[in-house]
């Protein structure tokens, strides 16, 4: 198997909650190894931007507002197929359909505030990254 990136945010609803650890925890026990890592504010652009693919949805308006509505924490992952290991460890989006075990199943809230993001294939895990992380931040 390729060794792969990804990229994650912990979403504002669990960096509120003061999560960041435990989700840290989480990433690390499965195997995956932190690349880059920084707690930031998205403004309104950045977070549109993020979620351009997004921006037909009827949920776009109140999903770029909860990324607003506080720091959050984004990463990038490296290992052996970690797009696909990042979101099996994420769990399904909504939190009261992820499995036992999971992040979302472990604290997310809602299927809005469901605790963190995972890029969902090769090309969108290289653009996020790059949307996030300057080349000299990849430093692990
Ligand atoms: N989302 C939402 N309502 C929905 C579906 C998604 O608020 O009905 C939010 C949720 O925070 C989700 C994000 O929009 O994580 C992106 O949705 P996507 O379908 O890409 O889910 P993901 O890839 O995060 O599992
Ligand atoms: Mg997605």
């Amino acid at each position: 198997m390729a060794i792969e990136q990804t990229f994650s945010i912990i979403k504002p609803d669990a960096v509120e909650r003061n999560l960041i650890g435990d989700i840290l925890k989480m990433i690390s026990d499965s195997g995956l190894k932190v690349k880059a890592l920084k707690m930031i504010q998205m403004d309104r652009a950045k977070a549109e931007g993020f979620y351009a693919v997004h921006k037909e949805r009827p949920f776009f308006g109140e999903l770029v507002d909860y990324m607003l509505s506080g720091p959050v924490v984004v990463s990038c992952l490296e290992g052996e197929n970690a797009i696909e290991h990042y979101r099996k460890l994420m769990g399904a989006t909504n939190p009261a359909d992820a499995e036992a075990g999971t992040i979302r199943a472990a604290f997310g809230v809602n299927i809005q505030n469901n605790s963190c993001h995972g890029s969902d294939g090769p090309e969108t895990a290289k653009n996020e990254v790059a949307y996030f992380f300057n080349d000299n931040e990849l430093v692990g």
